[in-house]
Order: C-alpha cells, then structure tokens, then sequence
C-alpha cells in the first residue's frame, strides 16, 4: 500500500500540532512549487520534509489537440504505471479537467479502451489530487489564459470502486479551491452498494453524479456492461427517486450518460423506453455521447440517429444533449484514455 503524503508526515513529526498539516495542504493549492516556498514552515521542518514527495505524479508526456482546446498528460505515479489526465477548454472561458481514479478499470465495458487493460490498482487521493496540481501548474507554464472551474471524474477507472479515496479528494479540493460542489461530477458505471452508501454518508459531499446508463434496456444493458447487476434498472431506478428525494433540488439534479452506439441502443425502441425511464425517476438530465473509437466492435450512431434520438427524448420532455467531442486527435476523448505501457 502506498503511503499517503499525510501517513509520511504523521510519522516524520509526530508531535506536530493538527492545524500544521492544514497549513501544508493549503499550501499544496497555493503559488508555492517545491517544498521550500512554504516560508511558513520552520527552516528545520522544510529541510527535513523534503523526504515526502511534493508532487505525487511525474509527467511523462504531454500532448495538445491541433486547436489548441485539449491537452492530455501521461503522468507517471508510484509503481512506475501510468495514468492519463486531460485538459479541456470549456463555454466559461475556462477549463475542465478530466481525472482518473484508477491505474485501468476492472469493469470491462465492451467499448472502453481503459476497460480493455485491466485494474492495475486504485490512486491514492494524493496522486488524484495532483492532477488537479499538474494541471495548474501547466496552465501557468504554458503561459495558457483562464483557471480551473471544473472537474469530471471521466478518466481512466471506475471512482465508486476506489470510493474512500475518492471522497477524500472531493473533501481535500472542495476545502483549499473555489471550485464548487456544482462544479464537480463524478462519473460512475452504477456501483450500486456504494450508490447506497452515499444516501447515508453524512462525509460524502453532494457533488454531482453522473451515472453511465447506456441502455434502460435489460439485454442491451448487460452486453454493453457486463458487470451490471442483476435487476440492475429496477434498483438504479429506486436508488436514483431515493437520490433526488434526499438530495435534489432545481440545482440539482443527477445526469445519465448514454453513449451511442449504432444498431445497439440507439434505436426508437431504446430512446422510448429510456425516456420513460428518466420520466419515472424525475430531474434526471441525459447527455449522449458520441462513440469514440477504440476497437472494431462498435461504431458510432449517424448524427441523423443521435439526433432523432434526441427529439425523441426531448418530446418526452427528458432535458437532454448531445456531448461535444474534444481531443479525439490526440487520443483524449471518452473512453480513449489508455497506457501501453501498463498492458503489460
Ligand atoms: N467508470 C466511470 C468513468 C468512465 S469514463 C463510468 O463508467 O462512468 C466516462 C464516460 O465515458 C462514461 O460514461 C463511459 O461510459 C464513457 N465512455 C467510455 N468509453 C467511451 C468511448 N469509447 N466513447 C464514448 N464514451 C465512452
């Protein structure tokens, strides 16, 4: 097990006062790029806990899309594995960061190219921090205009399946940034234990969540994603009126991902009985998403079938849109987050 950058410190100065490590974990979001900028350390302490690593992540290699819109970072973690990160403009003006939370993913969706290596292991809350770390500091490096007003949890791995770690994240960036609750969306195959858990845990910060439908369809549920639980629709469909009873409001609401793949679930069939789905539960919104390519096995709905699938849904009264794809020439879109030399 990896130890956390906190673990090393408990261990170095185990006398120190609790609002000493406050004071390093803001520093951790501040100007500040090494250990020796945190002037508000002792000299002695500064010197001493050079013996923790700052950054958690090395990058290895970064790549930028040809408009200059997406940017993808191959980081090196503990272990020597990799993971990937990417950098997106956005409508604010701004940037969105897409992180993972996992070294592969043990889910195998059928069209996932992170599904395809495997789970090599979970990050620790450090090294998904320092994405967010990386990001800023390349923003800065690369001279390159506006901040970091978004983050999704759409990179490599399932965040439900590391769901401590990701939790801590939540807290630790939700504490030292301004980056909001609403602002947040962690994205998510549908772990439904730990779907549960969030309805209970009083630490669990209500971000928002996005869960990966891609059918409202039994069959076509499971052959897309075959860890599906059984009766999996009629318990995401408890879980998510038991979400929004709790939890919602007109500014929240919970997001249903759907990605199109074509002759599977973009059929009139798939988006009525979708639309009737989302129509039980209630403020639920629906983003489709364009099928990146990552194999043979699928292809991506016509743009005349996405869009019928939209009206469809939308006539129903489902708020519903069609997701923009970014960074696909740089291997950075949806589901295109994969390290070769992980496969291993
Ligand atoms: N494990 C999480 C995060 C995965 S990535 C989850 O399942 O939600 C975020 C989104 O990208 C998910 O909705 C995922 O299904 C989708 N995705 C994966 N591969 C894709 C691909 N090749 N094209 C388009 N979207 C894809």
């Amino acid at each position: 097990m990896i130890q956390s950058r906190k673990e090393q410190f408990d261990h170095l100065f185990p006398n120190e006062p609790a609002f000493r490590w406050k004071q390093i974990e803001q520093g951790f979001f501040s100007s500040a790029r090494d250990w020796s900028d945190l002037t508000t350390l002792s000299k002695s302490m500064r010197e001493q806990i050079t013996e923790i690593p700052w950054m958690s992540v090395e990058a290895k290699q970064t790549f930028k899309s040809g408009n200059g819109d997406t940017h993808k970072a191959i980081l090196t973690v503990a272990g020597d594995k990799q993971i990937e990160t990417v950098l997106m403009k956005n409508k604010r003006e701004a940037w969105t960061i897409c992180v993972s939370s996992q070294i592969g993913c043990a889910m195998r969706c059928g069209f996932c190219a992170t599904g395809k290596m495997g789970l090599s292991r979970s990050l620790i809350a450090d090294e998904i921090i320092d994405q967010l770390r990386f990001w800023q500091h390349y923003i800065e490096d690369e001279g390159l205009e506006g901040r970091i007003s978004n983050i999704v949890f759409m990179g490599m791995g399932e965040p439900l399946a590391n769901y401590p770690e990701v939790k801590k994240t939540l807290n630790t960036i939700l504490k030292h940034t301004d980056i909001g609750r609403t602002r947040i969306t962690v994205s998510t195959v549908g772990v439904l234990p730990r779907l549960e858990q969030i309805l209970t845990d009083d630490e669990w910060p209500h971000i928002r969540l996005a869960v990966s439908l891609h059918s409202a369809i039994p069959t076509t549920r499971k052959q897309i994603v075959p860890t599906s639980f059984d009766e999996f629709l009629p318990k995401l469909e408890a879980w998510a009126k038991a979400y929004l009873k709790k939890f919602g409001n007109r500014r929240h609401h919970l997001t249903f991902e759907y990605v199109m793949l074509k002759d599977v679930n973009d059929t009139e069939k798939h988006a009525r009985t979708l639309a009737n789905f989302v129509k039980r539960i209630g403020n639920v919104r629906v983003n489709l998403i364009p099928y990146n390519l990552t194999g043979v096995e699928f292809t991506c709905s016509t743009d005349s079938a996405t869009h019928m699938f939209q009206d469809i849904l939308k006539e129903k009264g489902v708020v519903t849109t069609i997701r923009h794809t970014m960074g696909d020439d740089i291997e950075a879109a949806c589901g295109q987050l994969i390290v070769e030399d992980n496969k291993t």
